[in-house]
């Protein structure tokens, strides 16, 4: 099995153990380091933070080191987990509802039109389609589509690549090709169907080597470099690193690393998405 499947066997037995332990009353920071734990027991790792979203916010809510928060009755909760094996990278969403089942056609409209742009993702079809049925899907079903988000490339180590894989017919004939990898990932809103971006989610990515001073900020950035290369991470991983987010914060001054924020739906509209990465010609990687 190439290390490509492998990432994406992980990836979606992480996304089903994921929805096993997502229960009201658990915390976010539970969750997330569980399931990060299982990655690496089936010797995979997390290809980003995992991140935990509820509500309105549509993507990016990623636990800090110290986080009080706790999932509620009622919540709609967006797990997206990311998993790479030797850099081959595997990124795929689900969505639950804690104990209400108020939001069951929006979960559905986003994981019909997920399911229906896999389909058509074969070799020469071209990317506007596959926005085309995601869109149709998620209308029909009486939902909008978050338009400004996307799926994307995956490549080795790098979990955001081109080309951009829209969520709406965006007019591109560029034509998939075999072998190719990319991750659909569509959301559905009963808001406008736009996000904006909201409070810094402690998620960063390593831009360049700085200049720093401080001789633990320096010490930090070569684990950085080192350790996650391309990909991102989370204060939350450092946390055997002395004062670990005061040192981001430096860095991220010196724009040695950036971060990133998270993503809640412009109107504050309910959010579903889920997410599978296709190995064109090949089909579905993030299936058990
Ligand atoms: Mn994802
Ligand atoms: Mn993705």
């Amino acid at each position: 099995m190439s290390d490509w499947l492998k990432a994406g066997k992980i990836a979606a037995e992480a996304r089903e153990y994921a929805q096993e332990i997502c229960k009201e009353g658990k915390s976010y920071t539970y969750v997330v380091d569980t399931v990060e734990d299982f990655i690496i027991k089936k010797g995979g790792f997390p290809a980003f933070p995992m991140d935990i979203s509820v509500n309105e916010v549509a993507a990016h809510y990623c636990p800090y080191i110290v986080d009080t928060k706790v999932l509620e009755k009622g919540d709609v909760v967006k797990l997206d987990i990311g998993v790479h094996v030797n850099g081959a990278v595997a990124d795929n969403a689900c969505t639950v509802e804690l104990g209400t089942n108020e939001w069951k056609e929006l979960i559905t409209a986003s994981n019909d039109a997920c399911l229906a742009a896999c389909e058509i993702a074969i070799p020469d079809c071209p990317i506007r389609n596959i926005g085309r049925v995601i869109q149709e899907t998620i209308t029909e079903a009486g939902f909008t589509p978050i338009t400004n988000l996307s799926g994307h490339g995956v490549a080795e180590w790098k979990v955001h690549t081109s080309p951009t894989i829209p969520n709406y017919d965006n007019k591109n004939e560029t034509k998939l090709v075999e072998g190719q990898h990319i991750a659909i990932e569509p959301f559905a809103t009963d808001g406008s169907g736009t996000v904006k971006e909201g409070k810094p989610c402690g998620v960063y990515a390593f831009l360049e080597k700085k200049p720093v001073r401080l001789p633990n900020a320096r010490k930090l950035l070569t684990k950085i470099e080192k350790d996650y290369s391309t990909l991102p991470f989370t204060e939350r991983w450092l946390k055997d690193f002395p004062n670990a987010k005061f040192l981001l914060n430096l860095l991220e001054k010196s724009e040695a690393i950036k971060q990133y924020t998270i993503l809640p739906e412009k109107t504050g509209g309910m959010v579903s998405q889920y997410e599978n990465t296709v190995e064109i010609g090949t089909g579905i990687t993030t299936k058990t």
